[in-house]
């Protein structure tokens, strides 16, 4: 992924994709003190580009660390990422970290950086997504909000996400399903989790994972729709209860499941609905997303 035409903006300037390299020995690397975040553009408008950038900030001030960069400038570099490649539909990657300065546990000394990258990703998971992703129960449970800083987009916490999907893929499953250390179901490694069951949409409480962006505005489209959504612990057991059920995230956007570890589901007409709806808001420019989304 390194070894490909294109830019990169970092600290400010403009880099050759293939020379944007950073030092062995930097924090980021060795103690997982980075933060990152992924967003989309449709149609040369980033979708919630201010929301990634103040979580992008707030991430970084949950892990100590303030980004040496305004919000201003961090969502014109988002913009200037995509352009400078050329692109008007494609994923935005901003991350922050810290520098080779000192390399221990405390970190007091280390420069704080930020690179955006931005390449056409048109899903997550790719074909497979319109038919329909199977997910396997993962290997690895989210953690208590005490053992890990959950309300950040942390690099540290994707470890267990990829042991899990490395799992999950090597039993044939397009991601993982993580449950958390209670045993309640959380979310996939990267995008959150909804079920249409008796009438009403129902996701689990992000207390211990990411209350995503899409999470949220997917909960915003549906009451819209009159479709009553419910926050609530949501136990393994209760999954075949459920009629449809989709996964919602930036990359992933709205994903049909159509199987979790032996559970099936067709994509109905929940899913079909607020898919389009999502597509249809994303491509609105910005001041017509807020307006659609007001109460
Ligand atoms: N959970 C995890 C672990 C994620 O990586 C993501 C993607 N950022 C999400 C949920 C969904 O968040 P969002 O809708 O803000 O992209």
């Amino acid at each position: 992924f390194d070894d490909r035409d294109g830019m990169i903006w970092w600290d400010g300037a403009l880099i050759p994709w293939r020379d944007a390299k950073l030092h062995v020995l930097s924090h980021g690397l060795h103690y997982a003190s980075a933060v990152f975040e992924g967003e989309r553009s449709y149609n040369g408008h980033i979708f919630k580009l201010r929301e990634h950038t103040e979580r992008l900030v707030e991430s970084a001030r949950i892990l100590g660390f303030e980004i040496p960069f305004s919000m201003d400038v961090i969502d014109a570099a988002c913009r200037q990422a995509l352009e400078v490649n050329g692109l008007t539909d494609g994923y935005v990657r901003p991350l922050a970290w810290r520098g080779a300065e000192q390399l221990s546990v405390s970190a007091q000394q280390t420069k704080i950086h930020l690179m955006v990258a931005a390449w056409s990703w048109p899903n997550l998971f790719g074909d497979d997504r319109m038919k329909g992703v199977r997910l396997g129960m993962g290997s690895w449970k989210r953690p208590h909000p005490e053992t890990a800083p959950i309300r950040a987009k942390a690099a540290g916490l994707y470890m267990i996400g990829t042991m899990s999907k490395h799992d999950a893929e090597a039993r044939g499953f397009n991601d993982a399903l993580m449950l958390d250390w209670r045993g309640q179901v959380s979310e996939a490694t990267g995008a959150n989790i909804f079920f249409a069951m008796d009438g009403a949409l129902h996701t689990p409480i992000p207390d211990c994972f990411l209350d995503g962006i899409t999470r949220r505005t997917v909960m915003a489209l549906a009451r819209k729709r009159g479709l009553q959504v419910i926050e609530r612990v949501i136990m393994p057991d209760e999954m075949r209860a459920a009629s449809e059920v989709f996964l919602a995230g930036s990359a992933a956007e709205v994903t049909p499941v159509r199987e979790i570890d032996g559970l099936h589901f067709a994509p109905g007409p929940v899913t079909e609905m607020l898919l389009g709806d999502y597509e249809a808001l994303v491509r609105m420019p910005p001041a017509d997303v807020e307006a659609r989304l007001a109460a």
